[in-house]
């Protein structure tokens, strides 16, 4: 990809989890901007293949790693490979996710690590491991390669249930007010290193996470009462939010989490006055 519009032109941009949904959609949009693009999957392979295929289609630069974001050795290999090919990084979108529902009174032990060890320890990993490599790549800058700018940027995949308590899905809805705090007390910590670190908190997005629920038209009916915009968010419509908060534009935004979510936020039961 080349020409000088293109917004992420030659920087390096981590998608974690994006053999699929919105990482599949933030991997694609950081491609279509000129950027070189780690897209990493954990278990499908033919999935990562897929996003990775569509970026070199179109011209991109990409290429597939394999890791398990819950795991330190794979996360050190992760951005090992990333460096050793592309030489630097300049974005992580740490994204991979996933729900284990139960309600609570059921809920396994199993059940609740799982989504605590992927969605916010790997949350720890990614992004410990993204910004010791900013500020080592900055140490070694030359004089003159210093700019005014962030040095890197993170943002993390949240959820508006990091302030939606959510029934059923309490190992998910602790995960990702986990990931708000954490958020926040990183992006205190980075900032004088010229670490910017946001999160976005994506609404209903339709993916194969909530299938179930939007495949269903009863459902999906029901999904809609508590979307005030009365339409479901796409991926693309997370990745240029993420692109947003990932770019120069947004570069006095520390530690701010964007709700994408068509309103789903606002207390849509008070609208016909409560
Ligand atoms: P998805 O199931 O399509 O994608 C999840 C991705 O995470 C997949 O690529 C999967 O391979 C990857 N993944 C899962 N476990 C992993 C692991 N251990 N290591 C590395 N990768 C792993 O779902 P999605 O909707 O695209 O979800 C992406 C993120 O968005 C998640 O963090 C999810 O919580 C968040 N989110 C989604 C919605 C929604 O409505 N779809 C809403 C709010 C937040």
């Amino acid at each position: 990809m080349t020409g000088p519009e293109l917004k992420f032109k030659d920087q390096v941009v981590i998608v974690t989890g994006s053999s699929s949904g919105i990482g599949k959609a933030c991997a694609i949009y950081f491609a279509n901007q000129g950027a070189h693009v780690v897209v990493n999957y954990s278990s499908n392979a033919e999935e990562g293949q897929n996003t990775l295929n569509e970026i070199l289609n179109k011209g991109g630069s990409a290429i597939l790693v394999q890791a398990d974001v819950s795991r330190e050795d794979d996360v050190l290999a992760l951005f090992r490979e990333t460096i050793s090919k592309f030489g630097r990084l300049d974005v992580l979108v740490s994204n991979a996710g996933l729900q284990k529902d139960s309600p609570f009174l059921e809920m396994s032990l199993q059940q609740w690590q799982k989504v605590i060890d992927v969605n916010l320890t790997g949350m720890f990993l990614c992004c410990r491991a993204a910004a010791r490599q900013f500020i080592e790549q900055e140490k070694n800058a030359t004089e003159t390669s210093h700019s005014e700018l962030s040095i890197g940027k993170i943002v993390m995949m949240s959820s508006v249930h990091d302030v939606i308590p959510w029934a059923g899905h309490v190992n998910y809805a602790a995960s990702k007010g986990g990931i708000m705090m954490f958020m926040k007390s990183i992006s205190q910590e980075l900032a004088p290193h010229k670490i910017r670190v946001n999160s976005v908190s994506p609404g209903a997005i339709k993916t194969p996470i909530n299938k179930e629920v939007w495949s269903d038209p009863e459902k999906y009916k029901g999904l809609m009462n508590l979307i005030p915009y009365k339409r479901i968010g796409t991926p693309q419509d997370v990745a240029k939010a993420v692109g947003w908060l990932a770019s120069d534009e947004s570069d006095y935004v520390n530690g701010e989490t964007l709700y994408i979510d068509g309103g789903m936020t606002l207390y849509p039961e008070f609208a016909d006055n409560g």
